[in-house]
């Protein structure tokens, strides 16, 4: 079973169809959307109706914080999302909203937990960018491997013998086996919109039978969504992060 894992799409058509192109030749078998398909950019519609006709076709899919905040409460979050969530609600018809709204907290295929935030408390969306938030995610998970979005730039943890929870910047292309043994936590890279220094959309695939993980990056016309996230009218720092990467 080969999964292809995608996390924070946030409304970016231009990256969510240079991912799907390149998934188109290599061997899938499902595809995981690891939640937050909209929020920030400016195609929410084409995100939704892409998300819902993959889920159709039997991909997994759990919800983000973005997701659930277009029918839920958006107080807690900083000018611009809100800004964004303000911008997506009005463009969302009720079925987009129906479909986002009814996405699950987490996901499960074989030995692979799915969840947008961590495992400890989903709803919570606690943001895992070191070891405390690593271990408390990994204690929570009911299986040995987890799969975590939310933090937009990827990395990988591992617990060692002692419990205590070890990562590393994983290279992109570069297959990782994941052994057997030990208790893995990896946390994906945005599709549309990274923050670890490299515009090209992250996304990653896992080899169940194989026990391995690859971080890959597919590049995508960042310009052109960055002129629509202005036209749109949203925030200007929502355009000029995607040619940043940051
Ligand atoms: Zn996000």
């Amino acid at each position: 079973m080969r999964l292809a894992l995608l996390a924070d799409i946030h409304a970016n058509r231009e990256a969510f169809e240079a991912v799907l192109a390149r998934l188109a030749t290599q061997r899938i078998d499902r595809v995981v959307l690891l939640g937050d398909i909209v929020g920030y950019g400016p195609d929410p519609e084409f995100c939704t109706e892409k998300a819902a006709e993959l889920v159709d076709k039997g991909a997994l899919a759990v919800i983000g914080n973005h997701d659930a905040a277009i029918d839920g409460d958006s107080s807690d979050m900083n000018a611009r999302a809100r800004a964004a969530i303000d911008f997506t609600r009005n463009r969302l018809g009720a079925e987009h909203r129906t479909f986002l709204a009814g996405l699950d907290d987490t996901a499960t295929e074989g030995e692979a937990f799915f969840v947008h935030a961590s495992a400890r408390a989903p709803r919570s969306w606690e943001y895992v960018t070191g070891r405390p938030q690593a271990e408390r995610s990994i204690r929570a998970c009911p299986t040995r491997l987890s799969i975590v979005g939310h933090v937009h730039s990827p990395h990988l943890w591992r617990l060692n013998t002692a419990g205590v929870a070890t990562g590393h910047v994983p290279v992109a292309g570069m297959e990782i086996p994941l052994a057997k043994s030990q208790v893995w936590l990896a946390v994906m890279g945005a599709v549309g919109q990274p923050r670890d220094g490299n515009p090209a959309a992250a996304y990653g695939i896992l080899d169940l039978a194989r026990g391995t993980l690859l971080f890959e990056r597919a590049p995508y016309d960042h310009f052109t969504t960055a002129r629509k996230v202005r036209e749109a009218g949203l925030p200007h720092e929502l355009a000029d992060r995607l040619g940043r990467g940051r």
